[in-house]
């Protein structure tokens, strides 16, 4: 079984790559982001305390998504050839405890595809898909600031972990999402 990470800012395209490549390679999708989504429509117990969060742009904590990771990843499907995390890991706590939960399952991480984008690019980005996915978090300008500084503060020193892993496979974001995904399929199909 494959396990990549799409690894980017708020707003970079890991949504848009993720659903092209499960499809072309036959991967599980695994977004945290529209897991807790599906949780805040449920009006589920996570589903409330997520929903305060997110719309001041702060992360949900770490409890709450590993475990929601891990059910998925240890629900084996035997018709997938692998998975895309997308939106995980997002601190280096939620980065040791996937090493775990995959090392439990004699599995571990292929490689972090990442996603290199300007921040004004990705504000751009973020402030037209509000327009089209109505989504609470995107519509306010000092929430999406806040996301991008938490990004760069919280989530960005995982590049170090998975550098020291030898994992970490940057590529542009900032071109056309069908360059951007011919230059992942290139990382994938050479592993
Ligand atoms: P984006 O990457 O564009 O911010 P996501 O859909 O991945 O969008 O995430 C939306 C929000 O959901 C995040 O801003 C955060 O509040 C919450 N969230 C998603 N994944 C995680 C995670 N791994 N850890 C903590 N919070 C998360």
């Amino acid at each position: 079984m494959k396990y990549y990470i799409i690894f980017g800012p708020p707003g970079a395209g890991k949504g848009t790559q993720s659903v092209l490549i499960a499809k072309k390679y036959n991967f599980k999708h695994i977004s945290t982001g529209a897991l807790l989504r599906q949780e805040i429509e449920k009006r589920s117990e996570i589903g409330i305390i997520a929903k305060a969060v997110i719309e001041k742009g702060e992360f949900v904590s770490d409890d709450i998504v590993i475990e929601m990771v891990r059910k998925v990843l240890c629900n084996n499907e035997d018709s997938i050839k692998g998975y895309i995390l997308d939106g995980f890991p997002r601190t280096l706590n939620q980065a040791v405890e996937l090493d775990k939960v995959l090392e439990s399952l004699g599995e571990k991480i292929s490689s972090v595809l990442a996603l290199v984008t300007d921040d004004e690019v990705n504000i751009r980005r973020i402030q037209h898909r509000a327009n089209i996915e109505g989504r609470k978090d995107d519509a306010d300008f000092d929430t999406i600031r806040n996301r991008i500084r938490t990004y760069h503060k919280v989530t960005e020193p995982l590049i170090t972990y998975y550098k020291s892993q030898k994992k970490y496979k940057p590529v542009s974001g900032e071109l056309s999402v069908e360059e951007n995904f011919r230059d992942i399929c290139k990382i994938i199909d050479s592993e």
